[in-house]
């Protein structure tokens, strides 16, 4: 018997890899796309309707913790990857800050058997660049690529030795992967908050812009040194764009990502203000000053910031857009001092409403949304992803930009509610999720 065919009628098909931007229709049989555009239905297929909703490629999260193994009070295979689905991502890269760390073949191994089994999208594993992320010991990068290591990377920690950031990234010239950089300069980042104003007004420790604009400088005078690429995680100041525009212009191999939270919020929210800076969406209502939910690292930054990396996303210095997807359980987060509270916002489920607010404000357009979430992410890690081209993996998102819907602890497929938007209503939502022809999330 002949393998079910599908077909997804009625939508706007939006995908930049082959300049697809209008009405059209998109057929699977098995895990393949096998024909895209107006094309005729076979008897028998079924019918899954689009109408009034945009078709894209499935969405890819470079930047996730998936929290296993070792802390699955935060988040599980199962939550973790249920709250990817029903962001509308159908891969996700998973940092590598577990317990034990994914620092040896092993346990990269056994995470890799566990995400095929129970994983409802497709993980790709990032190994850490030192044994135990405790920056002395670099790892055996060849033998961590072989077994399925997308990326290098000691998030959460910079890797403050320079001379094994630098053979990190020899390493990752030889193997065509990139070293994925959390740059922060530790001595000076000892603050909870960015350190500004708004951290003087509170009264909380503030970590200055420079922590983090330290580190960019540095680690892209070694990929320069080196030739390896290097990738700057979660840039979350103005300047560090500016690093990063400069070094490319140098043709020093350079790709950043940004997150939706600092496009969007500022170190303001952390005072209580919950205004969406860049876009037009009504604010939230006021939460009282110190919400550890807005507690996130990189911190939250200026407006001026916000502004500064929405303009470098629109240029294409910061290619794509991942969520840095933290899970936290309540009691990491909640009752204690904000200088105690846990770093990082949960993500997964944001991305699309929150970069559809930038659409709605005029910033940016939806293919230009759908080629930084998807197509230069797949692009770059040369992945059988990022577009719906006939031959393709039938991984496909379908989302309705007009839906609204309010956040609340059970509009969320993740284990952890650890987000500032909660309570505030978004508009777009992700309806379906297909991964490999499988409908993986349905709204
Ligand atoms: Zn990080």
């Amino acid at each position: 018997m002949a393998e079910t065919m599908k077909a997804i009628v009625g939508g706007h098909v939006i995908d930049p890899a082959t300049g697809t931007d209008g009405p059209a229709s998109v057929l699977i049989q098995g895990d393949r796309i096998i024909a895209l555009g107006d094309v005729p239905l076979p008897d028998g297929a079924e019918i899954i309707d689009a109408a009034g909703c945009v078709v894209a490629p499935g969405l890819i999260d470079v930047h996730v913790h998936l929290r296993v193994p070792g802390f699955e009070h935060k988040e599980t295979i199962e939550s973790g990857t249920a709250a990817a689905a029903a962001g509308g991502f159908t891969t996700v890269f998973c940092m590598p800050n577990t317990k034990p760390a994914l620092d040896s073949v092993e346990t990269l191994r056994a995470l890799n058997m566990a995400t095929a089994a129970r994983g409802l999208v497709r993980v790709r594993p990032i190994a850490t660049i030192t044994r135990g992320r405790a920056g002395e010991d670099p790892v055996d990068f060849a033998a961590l690529a072989a077994e399925g290591a997308v990326g290098f990377s000691d998030d959460g920690d910079t890797t403050a030795d320079s001379a094994i950031m630098r053979l990190a990234l020899e390493a990752s010239r030889d193997l065509g992967l990139p070293v994925m950089v959390h740059c922060e300069d530790k001595a000076l980042a000892r603050g909870a908050m960015h350190e500004g104003a708004v951290s003087r007004r509170l009264g909380v420790p503030g970590i200055p812009s420079e922590a983090e604009e330290i580190i960019i400088a540095r680690d892209i005078m070694l990929a320069r040194l080196t030739g390896g690429w290097l990738h700057v995680c979660h840039v979350s100041i103005g300047r560090g764009a500016a690093l990063v525009r400069a070094a490319k212009t140098e043709g020093v191999n350079v790709t950043a990502e940004v997150m939706p939270h600092h496009l969007v919020m500022t170190d303001e929210w952390v005072g209580g203000d919950r205004t969406l800076v860049n876009t037009i969406e009504p604010a939230g209502a006021p939460c009282l000053p110190g919400d550890p939910d807005t507690k996130v690292n990189p911190p939250l930054r200026p407006e001026s910031d916000a502004v500064a990396l929405l303009r470098a996303l629109q240029e294409g210095v910061l290619d794509l857009v991942s969520t840095d997807h933290a899970p936290h359980a309540h009691h990491e987060k909640h009752g204690l001092p904000y200088e105690k509270a846990a770093f990082g916002l949960s993500g997964s489920e944001f991305a699309v409403p929150t970069m559809l607010a930038l659409v709605r404000a005029g910033h940016i357009t939806l293919p230009e949304v759908i080629l930084r979430l998807s197509t230069i992410p797949a692009k770059l890690w040369r992945l059988d992803a990022g577009t719906l081209a006939p031959g393709s993996l039938a991984d496909i998102t379908i989302i309705d930009p007009n839906q609204r819907w309010v956040v609340s602890p059970d509009s969320l497929k993740s284990l952890s509610k650890n987000t500032p938007l909660m309570g505030m209503t978004m508009t777009g939502k992700v309806k379906m999720t297909l991964v490999g022809g499988e409908e993986r999330y349905r709204d």
